[in-house]
């Protein structure tokens, strides 16, 4: 999965995410995707994931993740727009298939845990839980009015008639007649009076995470989403799916989906689940019971990187792989240095300092393990204005990684062939190097988060007599190799270098 071989030439695959949580609410984002298809292809990018295409309950301000309508994927004149956020339908299919004509695939995103905005109210009997450990539920049941039914009158069956009832759905957040804000079980015919099993165990059981809660346990419900994957992969090319929310869907339910995608639609889909939990038991024994089908976020190395990046060089380098998925389990591990969540002002905010970023990609993209995922702050940068837990309004520039397409372009050039790391005992300076094959070269990446510093490396005799440079260009000398193959690598401090062949 995380190759593709043809011959002796191997394509290292590489991710983008394809927004960040403040793109510009113009519709332009499906556009710029079908603009920079060429650019990301030339660069090595090989897989798109776009934002959340349906429309959001906030219409044409929604991220995607607060899902009304899976089928309206910006066509229809419902929550107070055609277009989503990113643009019309059109533009969409437009931009996957500009992806497609150069190569790279598109990773559709999929929002399954809930739905908001709904239609109209009905009449539910639900019993509170307590918001803080939601094992507890009420003995007393109540009758209330709740936003549960999604009729989506202005698609008016197209696609598909199916309409969403109380019967589809397992908890909400709010009730009327009486009003009441809380956690609400409601009661439906396939529930048994409990919250799904297989899922996150935080806060007893994380069934619920917002809006109305789907019922997974609803054969129905099953089908209408599985009919779903196979629609969306019809309306355009897919390449694979990012799963949000999964540790609030039930484990067994994205066995039973993504083994009927990979049936149904593309048995080589690429896979990834939003799983956001830095223990990496908790990961693996996710991965256990969805039968190790898809890939998880590595969000203890995401934590890791923004650790080191707010220590200078306190951080012990050597250490920064310890405890990660990617050290695990590395099949399973898309690695990222930040995304929409991890972004200033935003709930898990995690953000890795600008200094260390080059850092951090290098170790996710010349590395052997991982299927990295870059960022589309960090290749475009990102100018916004939100409110922060303080209460007050902030600016946030996010400056482009100037180097970030050359680490890119990096790995599809250069990180091939077996790996040796470079970890000794200075806590401060570590490197790998990838000895490359007949067909591709390799490199040498050497990492200092103190001062001025490098690697002394035996490449053998094979490289002996050779010229060096630093692809990034961060320094401008050449490094010469003695006979035997054996050289000093130097890095700037609080810098990278990629040593390539100079000629
Ligand atoms: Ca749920």
């Amino acid at each position: 999965m995380l190759h593709c071989n043809t011959g002796g030439h191997v394509t290292n695959r590489t991710l983008i995410q394809f927004f960040h949580w403040y793109t510009p609410a113009d519709g332009s984002l499906w556009s710029q995707a079908r603009r920079e298809a060429q650019r990301l292809a030339d660069m090595g990018v090989t897989d798109v994931w776009l934002p959340p295409a349906c429309k959001g309950a906030s219409g044409g301000h929604s991220v995607g993740y607060d899902a009304y309508d899976l089928f309206d994927l910006g066509e229809f004149d419902q929550k107070g727009s055609v277009a989503t956020k990113y643009g019309t339908r059109d533009e969409l299919i437009a931009a996957a298939k500009a992806l497609a004509d150069c190569g790279v695939g598109t990773i559709v995103d999929v929002v399954f845990n809930h739905k908001m905005g709904a239609d109209e109210r009905e009449q539910v009997t639900v019993r509170r839980a307590n918001a803080d450990d939601r094992t507890e539920i009420e003995d007393h049941a109540f009758e209330a009015h709740a936003w549960t039914k999604f009729t989506f009158p202005a698609r008016a069956g197209q696609y598909s008639r199916f309409i969403w009832d109380a019967q589809c759905f397992g908890g909400v957040d709010h009730v009327e007649d009486p009003d009441a804000e809380g956690v609400f079980k409601i009661e439906n015919e396939h529930d048994l009076g409990t919250w799904s099993e297989e899922v996150d165990d935080e806060l007893g059981n994380f069934d619920y995470l917002m809006g109305a809660d789907i019922e997974f346990r609803n054969p129905a419900v099953q089908e209408e989403l599985k009919y779903w994957g196979r629609w969306i992969a019809e309306q355009l090319p897919v390449a694979g799916f990012r799963l949000d929310a999964a540790k609030h869907i039930p484990a067994w339910f994205f066995r039973d989906w993504v083994g009927h995608m990979r049936d149904a639609v593309k048995n080589d889909a690429l896979v990834v689940a939003e799983y956001w939990h830095p223990d990496e038991d908790v990961l693996k024994s996710y991965l256990e019971k969805v039968d190790h089908q898809l890939m998880l976020f590595d969000v203890a190395l995401q934590h890791s990187f923004h650790h080191a990046s707010r220590s200078d060089s306190n951080f012990d380098l050597r250490t920064i792989f310890d405890g990660t998925l990617v050290a695990a389990m590395p099949d399973h591990a898309v690695t990222i240095v930040g995304n929409h969540d991890t972004q200033p002002l935003q709930a898990l905010e995690t953000p890795v300092e600008p200094w260390f970023k080059p850092i951090a990609y290098a170790l996710i993209l010349l590395r052997e393990q991982g299927l990295p995922c870059i960022f589309h702050a960090d290749l475009y940068g990102a100018d916004y204005r939100d409110t922060g837990d303080d209460g007050n309004e902030h600016d946030v520039n996010l400056p482009a990684i100037g180097c970030l397409p050359a680490l890119v372009e990096a790995r599809k050039r250069f990180a091939h062939g077996p790996q040796t790391d470079l970890m000794d005992e200075d806590p401060g300076c570590i490197g790998l190097v990838r000895h490359g094959t007949a067909e591709q070269p390799g490199c040498v990446v050497v990492i200092s988060n103190g001062g001025d510093n490098g690697k002394s490396v035996v490449l053998g005799p094979d490289l002996g007599s050779r010229t060096f440079r630093d692809w990034l260009m961060h320094r401008d000398d050449m490094v010469k190799t003695d006979e035997a193959g054996c050289a000093h690598f130097p890095v700037n401090g609080g810098s990278v270098s990629i040593w390539v062949l100079a000629d």
